[in-house]
């Protein structure tokens, strides 16, 4: 059995031993160098709003092994009303001063346009539990309105609540970097939003919720001793190597930008839109964090828009590696006043500005090999040659042109021969204009012809990399609409299908198909 926490250890040596108690009690808020010791200026301490008879949605046993929870022993006791109450924001004592959750503030430019103050509007930092040497903090979103709800009501709709949960968990599987989702708490407390809704809440968990909001907060109100405070914190407990540059806050920018470049790869090489991608919903760690209005395409679109509130395609698929960078630039914007303390005063703003573009350029040089690797693992070419970002390109083209399933078509190439066109049709069919996809299936069998590997080898690699399974909007439809007739058993069932997003499960290969007739209208809006 696992549940244990290095520091003031809280152990339960039998799975039945896991109370509810014991869990609480291993949440942390107390350490001197988390988040919320930076002080009053930074959040504000409340408790969450109490919601009616909360019951439980799903639990991810996964997340909770992060967690250092034993996967059966969270099955057990979430089924206990204490956990739902819990993680519900309703506590079954009064919060002790010195254990009260915290809504942190930040800034952020949404859609391109500078909107001032925001802050985690719905969103409270319960603290942290350690596991294996690494510290992650939960936070509840939904559990009530903060002092930066502004006009909003601090909750979430059990719809959005499925879908962050889902989707959270199924990128953990795919290998992208991702805040995670503990459980998902309902509660038939109505909330307005188009239509008359049920609420949840989703506890999120991630080593830090700090985004390039924060940092742009501080910056707009001239506070440099605050982001001076913020920028050490995220230093000394994520990337603690900068210390050791000239600059470490430059530094920092740096790491952000490759991280970010990298991320944007990921989500372009599996086909997720995240549909927003203003400042404050980027992750200083370079994770996927704040899922809303996101998709994952079926057919293929370059220009795909998922977010049906974003009028103009600001956050497009094809333009999100671009926004990525540009968010970085008011990353960097923000971090301007922190820049440069090595340098005598005479000159040094102009080298500081120097300084910072070129860490930005960082971000074009790392981002086109990330995407290049990406995609030719996804072909399942071993070898680098000259013209491969060509040769993924020219598919991308065709795909787009015939609006071939993203992942069908990738995951279908797998099958291909490289002697002869006798196994082409698994992908070949999923475009209408078969005569442009045999012109390039001719140029990839060429170049096929230049690896070494097997076809089973080369299949055997691809199948690693282009999933089978991702969260499609009709699966997570399906799950919701169950799920507000309180089953629940398929939220459950696609959980388990995308924690194996690469392996082949036959009885789930329906959970692969194109989407139904009746999903081609869904639409995804801000509306969460
Ligand atoms: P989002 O577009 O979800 O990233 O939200 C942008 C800002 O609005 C963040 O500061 C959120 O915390 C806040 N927000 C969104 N929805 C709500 C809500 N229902 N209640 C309070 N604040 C919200
Ligand atoms: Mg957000």
């Amino acid at each position: 059995m696992s549940f244990s926490r290095s520091s003031n250890a809280v152990r339960a040596d039998s799975i039945d031993a896991l109370s509810m108690d014991e869990l609480a009690a291993a949440i942390d808020i107390g350490r001197p160098d988390a988040f919320v010791q930076l002080g009053a200026a930074f959040l504000t301490r409340l408790p969450a709003a109490p919601v009616p008879d909360p019951y439980l949605v799903a639990v991810s046993a996964d997340a909770a092994a992060q967690l250092g929870i034993d996967p059966a022993s969270v099955q057990k006791v979430a089924q206990d009303p204490a956990f739902s109450a819990f993680f519900a924001g309703n506590p079954t004592r009064e919060w002790p001063a010195e254990r009260l959750p915290y809504a942190t503030v930040y800034s952020g430019h949404q859609f391109g346009v500078w909107a001032g103050q925001l802050g985690d509007g719905r969103a409270i930092g319960l603290g942290e539990i350690e596991h294996d040497g690494k510290r992650l903090e939960l936070q509840l979103k939904g559990a009530g309105r903060t002092p930066y709800s502004r006009m909003a009501d601090g909750r979430a709709v059990l719809r959005s609540s499925i879908r962050e949960f889902l989707c959270s968990e199924a990128m953990h599987h795919l290998g992208i970097p991702t805040t995670r989702a503990l459980c998902v708490i309902g509660s038939d407390m109505p909330v307005r939003r188009e239509t008359i809704e049920t609420s949840a809440i989703v506890t999120r968990v991630s080593p830090s919720f700090v985004r390039f909001g924060h940092f742009e907060h501080f910056y707009s109100n001239d506070r440099v001793e605050e982001l001076k405070a913020l920028a050490d914190h995220v230093i000394d407990r994520f990337y603690p190597q900068c210390r050791d540059a000239d600059d470490p806050y430059l530094a920092l920018l740096s790491e952000v930008t490759l991280r970010t470049a990298d991320l944007m790869a990921d989500w372009q090489a599996v086909g997720f839109c995240h549909g927003v991608m203003n400042t404050d919903n980027m992750s200083i760690l370079g994770l996927t964090i704040d899922y809303g209005p996101f998709g994952f395409m079926d057919g293929f679109n370059a220009h795909h828009i998922c977010n049906h509130s974003d009028t103009q395609g600001r956050y497009s698929y094809s333009r999100q590696p671009q926004v990525g960078y540009w968010n970085l630039f008011c990353l960097a914007q923000a971090l301007v006043p922190l820049f440069g303390s090595h340098y005598p005063e005479e000159g040094r703003s102009e080298r500081v500005i120097e300084d910072a573009q070129r860490v930005l350029e960082g971000f074009k040089t790392a981002f086109a090999p990330a995407l290049e690797s990406r995609m030719r693992a996804k072909l399942g070419l071993a070898e680098t040659r000259e013209g491969d970002d060509k040769l993924a390109n020219a598919l991308l083209e065709v795909m787009h042109a015939n609006r071939a399933d993203f992942t069908m078509t990738f995951r279908n190439l797998a099958k291909m021969s490289k002697a002869d066109a006798l196994n082409d049709a698994p992908a070949r069919d999923l475009f209408l204009d078969r005569a442009a996809f045999d012109a390039w299936a001719n140029d990839y069998r060429a170049r096929l012809a230049e690896e070494t590997l097997s076809d089973a080898e080369r299949a055997a690699a691809m199948n690693r990399v282009n999933p089978k399974y991702v969260l499609r909007n009709h699966l997570a439809e399906q799950a919701i609409r169950q799920a507000k007739e309180k089953d629940f058993s398929e939220v459950e069932r696609l959980m388990r299908v995308l924690s194996r997003p690469f392996d082949e499960q036959p009885e789930f290969e329906s959970y692969a198909g194109l989407p139904p007739d009746w999903a081609s209208d869904l639409e995804v809006s801000c509306s969460s």
